[in-house]
């Protein structure tokens, strides 16, 4: 068939998502075993073992719909985070939340605004409903240059997207930079602030970080995602959220498809939520690990980025496939950074504390 034919352009336009291919293949197709994956930014402690108690008495309802407000999940963050339910959605993981944010506000000339360095969905949520996405120069550190982010503004501008901290550079936004783009931001736009990572962001006191539900206690266009993807060891389960005004909550339940988060994953991230010592176990081990990977991955043009995640963003001073190759046949399998516009970097996620000398190893040896 003809795509041309019945498919609108931008569609047409849209890449290929090249998903990676599961552990157990490379192994088959590589003649390997004992892989480790390190590309994925999992938590490699594992799922919430409060999510993991929780879910077990959920199957035997498995017949009924979920609830579809979520009334529980929502009741549950809104009591951690002092909010009211009516100020948070639910989605399948916050990467679902930004589409439906997308689709909920975005007028058909809107643009979404991000930097350069962004996460992928931020460019993808607008190209998918045909919105136009404009990626700001960063600084020469990769981070957020405020200034060149307030230039790209224009009256169009209806979302604007930052990761703090940011995949893939690990990097933060201040309190100053956030409250200057707020500023600048036509009254008509919000500021999402996209904190998937902001448990991990814990475990560093001493860096100045913004503090996405503060500043939204002061200003009504400031949205945060967050997801139980990430500390909460739940990624399989899909299930993130965002906080936001009452208004923003109500246009983006009238774009949501009913039942879309699964009861099971409602249960889970209900559970997981109390689970405080294992996102402080989890907080701890990430920022042990990224102090080590900075202290010990070296090589001729090599640089790892600070990071306040559980991923460090390395620059090979050199095209990185054939490293990423090479690492992948010492049975190591991280992330190539290509499709994000930095060929000579990889991405690689905290492992556990037995996988981290093999990794830091192979790396070693692909960079000598
Ligand atoms: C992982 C991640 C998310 C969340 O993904 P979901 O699994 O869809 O919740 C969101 N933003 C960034 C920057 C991420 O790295």
């Amino acid at each position: 068939m003809d795509p041309t034919a019945f498919a609108p352009e931008h569609v047409r336009n849209l890449d290929v998502y090249q998903p990676g291919k599961p552990i157990e293949e490379l192994e088959r197709e590589l003649g390997i075993s004992g892989a480790i994956k390190v590309a994925s930014n999992e938590n490699p402690l594992g799922p919430s073992p409060k999510a993991l108690a929780a879910i077990p008495a959920a199957l035997n309802q498995l017949h009924l719909y979920p609830d579809a407000g979520g009334f529980q999940l929502r009741r549950a963050l809104g009591a951690r985070l002092g909010v009211s339910i009516d100020e948070l959605s639910l989605g399948n993981g916050s990467n679902d939340m930004l589409y439906q944010l997308v689709l909920a506000t975005c007028e058909p000339t809107d643009e979404v605004l991000a930097h350069q360095y962004g996460f992928l969905s931020y460019r993808l949520s607008a190209q998918v409903a045909g919105r136009a996405f404009v990626a700001a120069p960063v600084t020469s550190e990769l981070a957020l240059d405020a200034d060149a982010l307030i230039a790209a503004i224009t009256p169009r501008t209806k979302l604007v997207v930052l990761g703090t901290p940011n995949n893939p550079t690990g990097s933060v936004i201040t309190t100053a930079q956030a409250k200057r783009i707020l500023a600048a931001l036509p009254a008509r736009a919000l500021l999402v602030l996209d904190e998937a990572y902001v448990e991990y962001a814990a475990a560093w006191p001493e860096v100045d970080h913004v503090d996405g539900m503060a500043l939204r206690a002061q200003d009504p266009r400031v949205v945060v995602l967050r997801t139980f993807s990430k500390i909460y060891g739940l990624a399989g389960l899909r299930v993130g959220y965002a906080v936001a005004d009452k208004a923003v909550c109500d246009l983006v339940g009238r774009v949501t498809r009913t039942f879309h988060v699964s009861s099971l994953a409602l249960v889970g991230a209900t559970a997981a939520l109390d689970d405080v010592d294992h996102v402080a176990i989890s907080a701890r081990h990430a920022r042990s690990v990224i102090e080590q990977m900075r202290a010990e991955i070296k090589g001729p043009g090599v640089k790892v980025y600070p990071s306040l995640t559980n991923f460090v963003l390395i620059e090979t001073g050199r095209t990185a496939a054939p490293i990423y190759d090479k690492l992948l046949r010492s049975g190591v399998i991280v992330r190539p950074m290509a499709a994000w516009g930095l060929p000579t970097c990889l991405r690689v996620s905290v492992g556990s504390a037995q996988e981290m000398p093999r990794v830091i190893k192979a790396l070693n040896d692909a960079l000598a």
